[in-house]
């Protein structure tokens, strides 16, 4: 039950969608909650259901990306021996 693809989780706020290391209570972090966000800032979360439709903050995909290529070096590695 605690299987988690990528070591952060998806917040909305400030009509994007960013990507934060801050733990996340179950059921997503709630509307005002204050998170930081890999693109460096410190927003309100925003839960409501159509927060989850806006873009995707654009740092935060770079971010992702780099920590993805991480990953699968990572696994490429152990694969290897
Ligand atoms: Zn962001």
């Amino acid at each position: 039950m605690n299987f988690q693809p990528y070591p952060f989780h998806w917040v909305p706020a400030a009509g994007q969608r960013h990507a934060s290391t801050d733990a996340r209570p179950s059921g997503g972090y709630p509307t005002g909650m204050e998170v930081a966000t890999l693109c460096g800032c410190r927003l309100d979360a925003d839960n409501s259901e159509l927060a989850w439709f806006w873009n995707t903050c654009p740092v935060a995909i770079g971010r992702r990306t780099r920590l993805l290529v991480f990953r699968c070096m990572g696994r490429a590695l152990s694969r290897d021996r």
